[in-house]
């Protein structure tokens, strides 16, 4: 087959460092019988590797050329393989217990980890290589600087845990940023439950939409004075003080006059 030129609109930045790769299989631990999947397979690195512990697995591919040469190189019986847009796919259709792996295309990485958080309850675990700097605002703490919407709306619906770093040399062509592999484990926990995702959204949303800014302020639609005596909190606070349970009381709170 001809070579494949890198594709910048579809993000591809193949993985050719095999250290890497490798330490990128331990950590997914596949075993025989895994529901899984792969996002952007590409030209293969992670997914040649993957048939050696799995007889048949999936993966979801945007670009016409590297599909043509996955159907060349692997049997259908072996890699099933979904033509089209990660951002739009329905991953419960591939059934529950699923595990999602894959070098995430970066340019789509925020609306894709919200697209597959709507998944959760069919997901067992989820392994991505990703933008460092998206890493740690997926698994900041508050009152850090990282830490924000995309750290509240993840965090709500999943444990994650950076891994290990993965630097540009170990791609071809080498992207302009540090990368980083995260792990992510769907919550099953029930001590926090937003009764609304909009609303947690919502609130959440407004909340950071001006970060040095006081929740007085930001929250002045949802929240009245009394809302914040009734919740306890501070409304000279700033979002990043805030924990997700706090955001999850707040939208939990402003729920029935959603709902009436
Ligand atoms: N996993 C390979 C390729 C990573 S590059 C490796 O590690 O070498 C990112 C891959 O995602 C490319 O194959 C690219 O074509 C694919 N991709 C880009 N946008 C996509 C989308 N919206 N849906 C599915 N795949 C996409």
């Amino acid at each position: 087959m001809s070579k494949h030129i890198p594709r910048k609109r579809f993000g591809q930045h193949f993985l050719c460092d095999h250290d890497i790769i490798a330490a990128i299989i331990r950590a997914i631990h596949p075993q025989a019988g895994d529901n899984l999947v792969e996002i952007g397979p590409g030209l293969g690195a992670l997914t040649q590797p993957l048939t050696a512990h799995l007889a048949h697995f999936h993966v979801v591919e945007l670009d016409r050329d590297i599909i043509t040469r996955l159907q060349r190189t692997y049997p259908a019986t072996q890699l099933t393989i979904h033509a089209g847009d990660a951002l739009a796919f329905d991953f419960a259709s591939l059934g529950t217990n699923l595990r999602i792996v894959g070098n995430l295309p970066y340019n789509i990485s925020t609306p894709l980890l919200f697209h597959l958080a709507e998944f959760a309850p069919y997901i067992i675990d989820m392994h991505f290589m990703l933008q460092k700097e998206v890493v740690e605002r997926m698994t900041a703490s508050p009152n850090t600087h990282d830490y924000g919407r995309l750290s509240v709306m993840l965090q709500y619906r999943f444990d994650m845990e950076s891994l290990f770093d993965v630097p540009p040399s170990a791609f071809d062509p080498p992207p302009k940023v540090d990368s980083a592999i995260v792990r992510m484990l769907p919550r099953r926990a029930e001590d926090m439950q937003a009764a609304s995702l909009d609303t947690l959204a919502h609130v959440v949303s407004s909340a950071f939409a001006q970060r040095r800014k006081t929740l007085r302020n930001t929250l002045a639609g949802i929240l009245k004075p009394d809302d914040f005596i009734h919740l306890d909190i501070d409304p000279q606070r700033r979002a990043e003080t805030m924990s997700v349970a706090d955001f999850v009381r707040i939208a939990n709170h402003i729920q029935p006059r959603k709902n009436s």
